[in-house]
């Protein structure tokens, strides 16, 4: 019998979520997936950790003041640790500071758009009708109004 928790802390939103917040995964030590489920679209489109001698594995934000895995943040060449002091979707806010719901809010209307484009086409493979397709949805939402998009989105995608 495997010891699947109770409750576990999301590396990517941070947050302490009950079991069935996750997926199960049998081949994870606590059987269930390494993110949460609202995560698991937005850690996966999030861009691979950069190729440095990152030894940071987790990181406070400074303004949503979540800690959180380092792939939630950017890389900076030139803080000691390499990465961006606040995450990468405190910096998608257009105007000075997002509030943490307002950053929670974004998150799950950008996980839901994830999933859907996820389920049409293949993030890697098909990556640019992906970002096609998540520009265009975040258009629709209204969510362009207030968030830039995600910085791994090219600007090929944004002409469409
Ligand atoms: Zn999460
Ligand atoms: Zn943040």
């Amino acid at each position: 019998m495997r010891n699947t928790p109770d409750e576990k802390k999301c590396p990517f939103c941070g947050e302490i979520k009950k079991a069935s917040e996750f997926q199960r995964n049998a081949s994870r030590p606590d059987g269930l997936t390494y993110t949460c489920r609202v995560c698991i679209p937005l850690y996966a489109a999030a861009p691979k950790r950069p190729k440095t001698d990152l030894s940071v594995v987790e990181k406070k934000c400074s303004n949503c003041e979540r800690t959180l895995n380092a792939r939630a943040f950017s890389y900076n060449q030139q803080s000691e640790d390499k990465l961006t002091d606040s995450c990468r979707v405190c910096r998608m806010f257009r105007k000075g500071k997002p509030s943490i719901e307002q950053v929670q809010e974004f998150e799950l209307a950008m996980s839901k758009i994830y999933s859907e484009s996820m389920e049409i086409f293949d993030h890697e493979s098909d990556r640019s009708q992906f970002e096609a397709f998540v520009y265009t949805k975040m258009i629709d939402e209204g969510l362009l109004e207030n968030w830039k998009p995600p910085v791994w989105m090219h600007s090929s995608s944004k002409v469409k």
